[in-house]
């Protein structure tokens, strides 16, 4: 067992808004900010993993993938891994069981454009159901990265589970103007912790939260502490495919649809 340090990305765009973002095309203050995050946070932070090296994995909604291709393309080109956040973001806990599945389906398609072997899942909002998660191995999804059961991964439902937390996500620390401190205190001590305990560690980020100018320098600081740690940047899908012999395969292969 060696410790891991998976950094991954959520680029939720205008699905990020309540509701999966209903009425986002009128919401233009709403709206900007999601535009800075992809025109502008977005690049800032690939700037800082290309710096170090380090690659990540992005959860994208289906819906997101659709309308930013060229940010998607620029994620990929950068030698990063998607992951499927959705379709058009609304919870799952939200959804009837027959939208949730048709949620990953058409997530999947539309992440599918792409060329990418999608492999893993994040929730929208971190609300994993029954019912979503028993569609993840259906349709070829092997690892979940919404559940909070413990520091490190797990079995649940035949898939792994790449456990997160909101301590450990940028969006609780900066919902009003809160100081970058707080957070790089918390990354850097719980990437120590991840060190002397040799195990994962996931942390999560947002491009419009963190991609701010004042703020990327706590993934910069965070970086440069995995380097003298020694601690092993690993994108979700390697460290799932590292776990993953010990643990049950996904009963079938992943559909994809053809590109249109
Ligand atoms: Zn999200």
């Amino acid at each position: 067992v060696t410790a891991t340090l998976s950094v991954t990305v959520d680029v939720d765009g205008e699905a990020g808004l309540p509701d999966g973002g209903r009425g986002w095309e009128k919401r233009l203050s709403s709206r900007s900010e999601r535009t800075y995050g992809l025109v502008r946070g977005l690049p800032r932070v690939l700037k800082v993993l290309d710096d170090f090296d380090v690659p990540a994995t992005f959860y994208v909604p289906g819906v997101t993938a659709e309308r930013h291709p060229d940010e998607v393309r620029a994620i990929i080109a950068s030698g990063h891994e998607l992951g499927h956040h959705g379709h058009t973001h609304r919870r799952p806990d939200l959804l009837d069981p027959a939208d949730q599945r048709s949620e990953i389906a058409q997530g999947l398609a539309a992440l599918a454009e792409y060329g990418q072997e999608i492999r893993g899942y994040r929730a929208p909002g971190w609300e994993l159901t029954p019912a979503t998660l028993a569609a993840l191995p259906e349709h070829g999804l092997q690892f979940d990265s919404s559940l909070m059961g413990d520091d490190e991964p797990y079995i649940v439902g035949g898939v792994v589970e790449l456990p997160v937390h909101w301590s450990l996500d940028d969006a609780p620390y900066f919902a009003s103007t809160a100081d970058p401190q707080g957070l790089t205190n918390v990354w850097l001590r719980e990437l120590e912790l991840t060190a002397a305990e040799r195990r994962p560690l996931t942390v999560t980020l947002h491009p419009e939260i963190l991609g701010r100018p004042h703020r990327v320098d706590v993934l910069r600081r965070l970086l440069e502490r995995v380097r003298t740690l020694g601690v092993e940047p690993l994108t979700h899908g390697r460290l799932a495919g590292r776990l993953r012999p010990t643990m049950p395969a996904a009963p079938h292969p992943q559909r994809q649809r053809p590109p249109r």
